[in-house]
């Protein structure tokens, strides 16, 4: 299944906004996936008829709400759908899963690498919270993956390569191998924001944009709008293009109260239920690079 994305940075100009989905099926790696969309969007779609269970088996039940099994899906009949888009687009690579996922194998990795290497007019990023298992799977920077015909040289240059940080820990796990993979673009997705992150300088080389955002959904957590004016600051920093997505359902301000002289952290829902309209934000924050 492919469909034409509203997810804001695949919004470009001159070209179409696209999810393209050739594995489906995931399992929770980190605390940014506690509310995986993904997740949600799999299980109500489980008994839809006219999927032909195209979901099923891919999430369960429990208490606490539907959660992945870690079952895999490898949608090969998907591998075609790039050759048959007639414009340009820019393709968000597995909105349903993760594409180095442990249960994807190499061998389908590198199919979904070559279909993005013979369709150069469209633009994929691919983004992933197994950056050491995408390390892996691309070779050695420069060197490329494995293809049909033989081996291809990475980088291409309509592949973006991105990694999720959701906090400290998964920036330090992550960009390291992220700076260390062939792609055109390596760019950050500080995304669910859980809390403030320090993008040191050795963490900001080779990276070129920066995303950021706040959680939304019904169960999402908090977001301290200082966190995100701190990413803003240190992207700016460090001369990268940074693009503020959302604040967030939940929207934390810190302020010392007039009353009683003490800190306070009230949190805001916002009139946007993604907080995701720059009208309501503070200026400062309305940067879209
Ligand atoms: S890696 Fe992505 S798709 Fe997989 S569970 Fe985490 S947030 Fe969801």
């Amino acid at each position: 299944m492919s469909a034409k994305s509203k997810i804001q940075w695949t919004q470009r100009p001159g070209t179409v906004g696209r999810t393209w989905n050739p594995c489906r099926g995931c399992s929770l790696v980190s605390e940014g996936c506690t509310n995986c969309y993904a997740m949600y969007a799999a299980h109500r779609m489980e008994n839809n008829q006219t999927l032909k269970g195209a979901y099923s088996g891919l999430t369960r039940m429990t208490e606490h709400g539907p959660v992945w099994t870690g079952g895999i899906r490898l949608v090969h009949e998907a591998l075609e759908q790039p050759y048959h888009w007639k414009e340009p687009s820019t393709v968000f690579v597995n909105s349903m899963s993760d594409l180095f996922h442990e249960g994807v194998p190499f061998h389908f990795i590198s199919r979904v690498l070559e279909v993005i290497t013979k369709t150069p007019q469209h633009t994929y990023l691919v983004l992933t919270k197994r950056a050491q298992r995408m390390r892996e799977a691309l070779g050695p920077r420069g060197t490329g993956f494995y293809a049909a015909e033989g081996p291809v040289p990475c980088p291409q240059p309509n592949l973006w390569l991105g990694v999720s940080v959701e906090n400290a820990q998964a920036a330090e796990m992550r960009v390291g191998w992220l700076q260390r993979s062939p792609a055109a673009v390596r760019f950050l997705s500080v995304e669910p924001l859980l809390e403030a992150v320090d993008l040191d300088a050795h963490l900001l080389e080779d990276i070129n944009w920066v995303i950021v955002g706040g959680e939304s959904g019904p169960r999402s957590r908090p977001c301290n709008v200082e966190w995100i004016r701190s990413v803003v600051a240190q992207a700016q920093a460090a001369s990268i293009p940074i693009f503020v997505k959302q604040l967030g359902a939940k929207v934390e301000v810190v302020y010392r109260s007039p009353e009683d002289n003490a800190w306070d952290h009230p949190v805001f829902p916002p009139k946007d239920r993604k907080g995701g309209d720059p009208d309501e934000w503070p200026e400062d924050l309305r940067i879209r690079e």
